[in-house]
């Protein structure tokens, strides 16, 4: 289905096909910048939420002395405890309010 849209740059009507990234026919501007800051937003909301919940472990390099492998082992086993802790309140929580 085509419509037409009143470009707000430059006034004139151009094809619009509904889409957020359409621009004018007339001076390339975008037809509909609200739509278009509307979906950056929610792109980076959905961003922001995705690195809020991932989890970073620590990564043991094998060319690390010794030494470190051995405390970065020991920060994992504790990264990992503190995660299945989480995860099992997590659980319970759910479990009492279901
Ligand atoms: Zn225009």
């Amino acid at each position: 289905m085509n419509a037409s849209k009143k470009c707000p740059h430059c006034g004139q009507w151009s094809r619009w096909s509904q889409n957020p990234t359409d621009r004018c026919e007339h001076c390339q501007g975008i037809l509909d910048p609200v739509a278009v800051a509307r979906q950056q937003a929610r792109e980076e909301r959905r961003q922001e939420e995705e690195e809020r919940y991932s989890l970073k472990f620590i990564e043991i390099n094998p060319d690390d002395h010794w030494f470190i492998r051995f405390f970065k082992r020991i920060g994992l086993g504790f990264q990992i405890a503190f995660v299945s802790i989480i995860s099992f309140f997590l659980w319970l929580i759910a479990l009492l309010a279901g």
